[in-house]
């Protein structure tokens, strides 16, 4: 049998830190980067005699997560204890939900190969506390723990195992991302952390009715190797499969350089995590007009944006979905067009180079340095002339290495369009001078020479000669 015999079914759980202030149980920070153990607090540190109190942030912003991927909200929910011991969670429990998740029965849909939508369904989503972070590297020999992490509010997005493909993952996951960063709950940084995936994998044979076993791999935080991990992951099960072995349930890691995925020791899965309702926490009752208040302020979704820009300004399919995929780049999209009113310039630069250079520099859409106005100058500056198009592309790569205005940059560079008449005649006469071919070609009428020459003139001046201009004085100079 070959891998066409088979069918991939994969469920995805997605940790999302929710961008709150304060800690979901105590008011230490939240924010990325700060020294070890510099915000934490008896609370979070699990020291006996405290007593949790609920971030109400924490349950707003897990609601409108519910309600952004069309999920019932709960007006009846509870925080529970989930038991285990390891050592960056120093209570031995995490504070989480058990069978009352505040969301559940909701969906996302993609957009599949064959052109059609797909349903991917979301069983729950529910609160609960991230845990601090070891470091084993650091120190040689040594473990430490840092718990600056520890109670940071994350929700967990459960989808029902109704992904068949890589491809389809990379969409859901893509999709839930930029629905979470336009309803500002969560940044979403995966280099940080604060968006990453259990990946579940199992295979089965198309005509077996019962799923397969599945394995787990934990905490994934890069699309890519979100991609190779299941695509390895896939091609070992059938391989045990054909060879007529069974497939282990069992947590596996994922390694980056080896590209391959290793059993871990301990099977999480297999244990039994007692959960019980926490004691220390009151229930969480919600009223109807407090979904209700939620609901209606959410703002526009990415899925609404799409529609508007095919339908307003006339984008392709695939370029609104480009530009909406990200809130950043859509807002860069509508500030900028505001400025400088040329929504079709400022959609290319979107879509053609700043994309390219983001994905030359790994670097996501929040971390473009420039603003919205640069962006909008930098096209005013190429419809008034004052720059080519393709100094432009050099003003952008500046841009990037050290944002400042596009002006500033022009100037420095001394890269201002040359549209003084007497300077260009003077180039396209020279031009002329040394390429009497081309101009025999010309009169003949090939008119690719014209092209060739204008090229020449251009080198002359590095880019800068005004193109429109040179087109113009060399046909009115070989016509003479
Ligand atoms: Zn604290």
């Amino acid at each position: 049998m070959s891998r066409q015999d088979y069918e991939v079914v994969i469920g995805l759980e997605v940790h999302a830190e929710l961008s709150t202030k304060t800690k979901i149980f105590c008011s230490c920070p939240t924010k990325f980067g700060a020294a070890p153990n510099t915000q934490t607090c008896p609370i979070c540190m699990g020291m006996p005699g405290t007593l949790p109190v609920l971030n109400e942030k924490v349950v707003e912003y897990a609601v409108k997560a519910g309600l952004a991927t069309n999920c019932e909200i709960s007006e009846n929910s509870k925080n529970d204890r989930k038991n285990y011991f390891y050592p960056d969670l120093p209570k031995a429990y995490q504070i989480s939900q058990y069978d009352k998740p505040l969301c559940e029965h909701g969906y996302i849909e993609i957009d599949t190969q064959d052109g059609n939508k797909k349903k991917i369904r979301i069983l729950r989503i529910h609160i609960e506390e991230d845990a601090g972070k070891l470091n084993h590297d650091e120190f040689g020999g040594g473990t430490l723990v840092d718990l600056n992490r520890a109670g940071v509010p994350l929700i967990e997005i459960v989808s029902e195992p109704d992904l068949s493909s890589t491809e389809e993952v990379d969409k859901y996951l893509k999709k839930l991302k930029s629905i979470l960063e336009y309803i500002e709950v969560s940044d979403c940084k995966m280099q940080e952390g604060s968006f990453r995936a259990d990946v579940n994998v199992s295979v089965k044979k198309k005509t077996d009715t019962k799923l397969g076993t599945r394995t787990e791999m934990k905490n994934m935080n890069s699309f890519r190797s979100i991609t190779r991990a299941i695509e390895y992951e896939i091609e070992r099960q059938i391989d045990i499969l054909e060879d007529g072995g069974k497939i282990e349930q069992e947590s596996l890691r994922w390694d980056e350089v080896s590209g391959k995925t290793f059993s871990m020791r301990d099977k999480e899965d297999a244990q039994d995590y007692r959960y019980f309702p926490d004691p220390d926490l009151v229930a969480i009752k919600l009223s109807k007009e407090y979904i209700q208040n939620i609901k209606d302020s959410l703002p526009e979704l990415p899925e609404s944006r799409h529609n508007r820009y095919i339908n307003e300004y006339k984008m392709s399919e695939k370029d609104a979905g480009i530009i909406v995929s990200s809130k950043y780049l859509s807002n860069l999209f509508e500030e900028a067009s505001e400025i400088c009113k040329n929504h079709k310039a400022v959609s290319n630069w979107i879509i053609s180079d700043i994309s390219r250079i983001l994905n030359e520099k790994e670097m996501e859409p929040n971390e473009i340095p420039f603003t919205s106005k640069h962006l909008a100058d930098l096209v005013t500056l190429i419809d008034k002339g004052t720059i080519s198009s393709s100094i432009a592309k050099k003003v952008l790569t500046e841009m990037f290495e050290n944002p400042r205005e596009p002006e500033e940059i022009i100037k420095e560079k001394g890269w201002i369009q040359i549209s003084d008449e007497g300077a260009i005649k003077e180039v396209v006469q020279k031009v002329l001078m040394d390429n009497p071919q081309s101009v025999a070609d010309f009169k003949a009428g090939k008119d690719r020479a014209l092209g060739f020459l204008v090229g020449q003139a251009m080198k002359a001046t590095k880019g800068k000669a005004n193109p429109q201009m040179l087109n113009k004085m060399f046909v009115e100079e070989i016509n003479k």
